[in-house]
């Protein structure tokens, strides 16, 4: 068994992540960035104007939004229309019920009107284990969101509108295979609700944070390491998602990925914050800053903000 994570070296990038706030309408279980309705840090309308301008720099293909519920910074909407005359695909991390919450109605609509792409949890098809990990009204409500984007087009096939949705497992284990698990999904959810989505992914749950917390609590984080420790898959280390994204923070500060944003764990080279990150020009071949949490990428069929890796 690997006790150390291997060495590993940032590529080109091609996928700005950006997380927008912490804010959160829900409180979910798993959540690795510890997301509340109580939390109250937001990137600034000063910082969000920097992000077209390293878009059309660095000529980003992608850009990622997440949070919290992205949504709930008032300028989610300003940021994603600046960008609209830039040949890049725009993601919204959604979590579905933020469409119920008062002042939100119109959002499904914008969103489809500005072919934004979706990508939203929904760990399981069974509302029972949903509900033990988002809360309780969650799966109700992800089921009439996604019947609201249907409706708009999305998640069919041969559309603009693209809908992926996201699994995680329930227990401390690793997820099943991601393309089985995507003809069961659909097979299930078509059936009993009438609806359809694009892709699904599967996400290893970083034990960091909240999950962290959890798993100490109930007496399994050594258990859940080892686990992720010894499925480590070679294999997995050349398409690591932190090899071609930047992850950005409210405060601007840059980092390898969503986790180490949340653990401030930052890469000793390259630039630091976006106001570096505008006046650089060298190679973005620096070390990345991969501690033992990265396992969680590496186990099995591997993990990322996209779904496995193999
Ligand atoms: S919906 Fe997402 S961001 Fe919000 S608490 Fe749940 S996992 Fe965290
Ligand atoms: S947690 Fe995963 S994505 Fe982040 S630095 Fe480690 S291997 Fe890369």
């Amino acid at each position: 068994m690997k006790t150390s994570f291997p060495n590993i070296k940032k590529e080109s990038i091609d996928t700005l992540q950006i997380n927008i706030g912490y804010k959160c309408n829900q409180a979910c279980k798993h959540c690795h960035v510890n997301s509340s309705p109580s939390r109250t840090e937001m990137m600034s309308e000063k910082i969000l104007d920097l992000i077209p301008k390293i878009i059309k720099k660095f000529n980003i293909k992608t850009l990622d939004i997440t949070g919290g519920a992205p949504e709930m910074n008032p300028n989610f909407k300003k940021l994603v229309l600046s960008l609209k005359n830039q040949d890049i695909n725009i993601i919204d991390r959604c979590n579905l019920t933020i469409f119920f919450e008062k002042g939100y109605e119109d959002l499904p609509n914008f969103l489809a009107e500005n072919k934004v792409i979706i990508t939203a949890s929904l760990p399981c098809y069974e509302k029972e284990n949903v509900e033990k990990q988002r809360g309780s009204g969650v799966f109700d409500k992800s089921i009439n969101a996604i019947k609201i984007l249907n409706n708009l087009g999305y998640g069919k096939t041969n559309t603009e509108l693209e809908l992926n949705l996201v699994y995680n497992p329930i227990n401390p284990t690793l997820p099943p295979a991601q393309d089985k698990l995507e003809k069961d999904y659909k097979k299930v959810l078509f059936e009993k609700y009438k609806i359809t989505f694009n892709k699904l992914y599967t996400i290893t749950n970083m034990p960091i944070n909240r999950y962290a917390d959890f798993l100490k609590m109930t007496g399994e984080l050594e258990k859940y390491f080892e686990l992720l420790a010894k499925n480590f898959n070679q294999q997995n280390l050349k398409n690591l998602m932190c090899k071609k994204t930047l992850s950005i923070d409210w405060e601007g500060q840059i980092y390898d990925c969503d986790f180490n944003q949340q653990l401030k764990l930052k890469s000793e080279s390259g630039p630091k914050n976006l106001y570096e990150l505008l006046n650089y020009s060298s190679s973005f071949n620096y070390p990345i800053a991969a501690k033992n949490h990265c396992f969680a990428c590496t186990a099995g069929a591997g993990s990322s903000c996209g779904g496995s890796l193999s």
